[in-house]
C-alpha cells in the first residue's frame, strides 16, 4: 500500500466519531492491506513495533524537529519548527504546514521519484531503530529527513505522529482486536487469547487471515516475550468472601513488578510496561539461574531490603532506570525477589489453570522467594495475615480468587487490593466471650455497642480479631471487674470501656440490637482516655452507614 493511501484512511478514521464507523473504517483497511497486514496493524495504533518489543525508535522531539526543518529548506530551524509547535499543539499539523520535497543531499535521493509505500517507511524506521553507535544521531536525522522529503502534507502529518508514537485518531487496542475479528471473520475471544498470549497485533491479524481460528488458537506465549501483568483493583475482605466463599491471601509487597523468563539458559527480566531491565537488575539474573530448573514464565514484586525492612519502592525504580555502575547501585541497595504467579513452567502454559494450582506448581520450580497464599475464610486469620504484612513494612495485603485464571491486562475483580480502613470507630464493650483452650481463662470474643438517643447502649458487632495473647490477658484483666452477669461462655459487661475498632463497612442486619453490623471488625486498641459518654454514639454509625 502506498504510504498516501494510509495517510489518506488515517485521515478519514480521525474525522469519525461513532466507534462503530471507527471499527469499519479500521477493519476495512486490515482487509485491502495484503502484505502490509502486520505493519498497518502497527502503524494504526501509532506503533512501530509489537508490544512484546523494547526495541524503540529512540527519537527525541528535537531529532524529529531537525529532520522536519531540515527537509522543509534552509530558512527554517529545528527552533523554528519548535516555536510553530508550541503554537499549533501537534507535530502532525506543523509538518504538513511545510511544503517538503525540494531538499537534495545525500538521503534525498528518493525526491521525486516513486511514491513512498507502507512498507518503504517501515523499513526505513526499522533501519533507524538498530542505528547505534557514535555519529547514530546524524544517521537518524538522515533518514528521517529522507522521509519527510519524500511526503505530500498529509503523508508528512501522519509520519510525524507515527514518528513521535502518538497517532491521535481514536484508535485503541479495542478497536484493532475487533477489526481483526470483523475483517477475517474469527471469534473475538479467540482473537483476544491469541493477543493475551503473544501482545503482537501484527502477527495476530496475520494469523487470523491466514490461518483462521485454528492457526489463532495454536499460538502460545514464548518464553522471552513478555506478557501484559495481571491487574489489580481495590476491594474489601467482605467483597471476597462473599463473591468466592474464600480467598487467596498474600502480602502485598511495597516493590515494583517484574515478569522473569528462563528458556534454561538465559534469564530477561521485564517491568510493569514490559520494558526490558535484565541489566540493571543482576542480582535477580543470579538468583533465578541458581534456583530456578526448567524454563518458565514467573510474575512477581522485587524489594529492596535493608535489614529485614522494606525500603521504599522508589529505590527499586531507580534500580530499574540503572544503566551505568550497576554493581556500586547493587551494594548501595541490595533487591530481591517475591515470586508470586506462573504463566509457564516447562512446556507447560498456565494462563488458563486456577490460581492455586498455578502457585503449587510456582513453589514447586523454584526454591524460595516465593509468596506464602494462604487461602482462607476465617476473617482472623486475614486479619493476622494483614497484621503481619504491615509490621514486616509491607503494604497490606492482596485479596485474590482462588479459582480464577490468570488474565493480562486485565484490572478485574480476581485480585483485589484491601483498601485501608478510612474511619475507625470507638465503641463501647458491653459483653464478651470466654476463649476456649489454650486461651481458656482470657475474654476472647467482646461485644460492641453505642449509644441511642435515649442513653441506651445497642450492639452493633463483635470482635475477637487483631488481639494477640498477650493483649488478650491485659483485656481480660481490665474487663473482669465490670462483668455483671456470666451464663455459660457469654457475659454481659457493664459499660465503662471503650476500644478503637477498624472495619470495612456498616451494613443494615437483624443479627444487632443497633439494626446495624460492623463488617470485618478489627481491634486497634483501648481508648484510656475516652469514657463511654465519649464514645460514638449510633447516630453517628448511621451516619457513616448511610455515607458509604
Ligand atoms: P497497585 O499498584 O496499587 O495497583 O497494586 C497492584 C500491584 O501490587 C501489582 O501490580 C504488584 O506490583 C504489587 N503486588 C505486591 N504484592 C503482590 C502480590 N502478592 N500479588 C499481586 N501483586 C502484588
Amino acid at each position: 500500500m502506498e504510504f498516501a493511501e494510509f495517510a489518506e484512511r488515517a485521515g478519514t478514521i480521525e474525522e469519525l466519531s461513532a466507534d462503530t464507523d471507527i471499527i469499519e473504517a479500521v477493519t476495512d483497511l486490515l482487509a485491502s492491506a495484503n502484505d502490509d497486514l502486520e505493519v498497518l496493524a502497527r502503524f494504526v495504533q501509532g506503533r512501530m513495533f509489537p508490544a512484546w518489543d523494547s526495541t524503540t525508535l529512540d527519537i527525541g522531539p528535537n531529532l524529529c524537529y531537525a529532520a522536519i526543518a531540515r527537509a522543509a529548506g534552509q530558512n527554517v530551524s529545528a527552533n523554528d519548527v519548535e516555536d510553530r509547535l508550541a503554537e499549533m499543539g501537534d507535530i502532525g499539523a506543523v509538518a504538513s504546514s511545510y511544503e517538503f520535497g525540494g531538499q537534495q543531499g545525500l538521503a534525498a535521493f528518493g525526491a521525486g521519484r516513486a511514491e513512498l509505500t507502507v512498507a518503504e517507511v517501515a523499513d526505513e524506521l526499522e533501519a533507524l531503530a538498530h542505528t547505534e553507535g557514535p555519529g547514530s544521531q546524524d544517521t537518524k536525522i538522515d533518514i528521517l529527513f529522507g522521509l519527510f522529503n519524500r511526503t505530500s502534507s498529509q503523508e508528512a502529518l501522519y509520519l510525524a505522529r507515527l514518528v513521535l508514537s502518538e497517532m491521535r485518531i481514536g484508535v485503541g487496542e479495542g478497536t484493532v482486536r475487533d477489526a481483526i475479528t470483523g475483517a477475517f471473520d474469527v471469534p473475538v475471544e479467540t482473537v483476544e487469547r491469541a493477543l493475551q498470549v503473544s501482545n503482537d497485533y501484527g502477527r495476530v491479524a496475520r494469523v487470523a487471515r491466514d490461518e483462521g481460528e485454528s492457526g489463532l488458537d495454536e499460538l502460545q506465549l514464548e518464553v522471552g516475550r513478555p506478557v501484559q501483568a495481571m491487574l489489580a483493583q481495590a476491594g474489601t475482605v467482605t467483597d471476597a468472601l462473599e463473591d468466592w466463599n474464600r480467598a487467596g491471601i498474600e502480602w502485598k509487597f511495597d516493590g515494583a513488578r517484574v515478569q522473569i523468563h528462563y528458556d534454561e539458559d538465559d534469564v530477561s527480566i521485564f517491568s510493569r510496561n514490559m520494558e526490558e531491565v535484565t541489566d540493571a537488575l543482576p542480582e535477580i539474573v543470579e538468583y533465578t539461574e541458581e534456583n530456578l530448573d526448567v524454563s518458565a514464565i514467573i510474575d512477581g514484586e522485587v524489594v529492596a531490603m535493608n535489614d529485614g525492612e522494606p525500603l521504599p519502592f522508589q529505590e527499586v525504580l531507580r534500580r530499574f532506570r540503572r544503566k551505568h555502575d550497576v554493581a556500586r547501585a547493587r551494594e548501595e541497595v541490595a533487591v530481591e525477589l517475591r515470586a508470586f504467579d506462573c504463566l509457564h513452567a516447562d512446556g507447560d502454559d498456565l494462563l488458563t489453570a486456577p490460581l492455586t494450582e498455578r502457585h503449587d506448581r510456582l513453589q514447586s520450580i523454584l526454591s524460595g522467594g516465593v509468596s506464602a497464599l494462604t487461602v482462607t475464610d476465617d476473617t482472623d486469620d486475614i486479619a493476622d495475615i494483614e497484621a503481619n504484612a504491615l509490621d514486616a513494612g509491607h503494604e497490606g495485603i492482596m485479596l485474590k480468587n482462588p479459582d480464577s485464571t490468570y488474565s493480562p491486562g486485565r484490572r478485574g475483580k480476581n485480585w483485589l487490593k484491601r483498601k485501608p480502613d478510612v474511619e475507625t470507630l470507638d465503641l463501647v464493650v458491653t459483653g464478651a466471650e470466654w476463649g476456649e483452650g489454650r486461651r481458656a481463662s482470657f475474654l476472647g470474643t467482646f461485644l460492641l455497642s453505642a449509644r441511642d438517643e435515649n442513653g441506651e447502649f445497642e450492639t452493633l458487632g463483635k470482635v475477637a480479631t487483631g488481639i494477640t495473647d498477650e493483649a488478650l490477658a491485659e483485656l481480660t484483666e481490665l474487663l473482669e471487674p465490670y462483668i455483671s452477669t456470666q451464663s455459660g461462655q457469654v457475659v454481659d459487661i457493664s459499660p465503662n470501656v471503650v476500644f478503637e475498632v477498624g472495619y470495612e463497612e456498616i451494613q443494615q442486619s437483624p443479627t444487632y440490637s443497633a439494626g446495624y453490623a460492623l463488617r470485618f471488625p478489627r481491634f486497634l486498641g483501648v481508648r484510656d482516655d475516652k469514657s463511654p459518654d465519649d464514645a460514638d454514639s449510633l447516630e453517628r454509625v448511621i451516619r457513616l452507614a448511610k455515607s458509604q
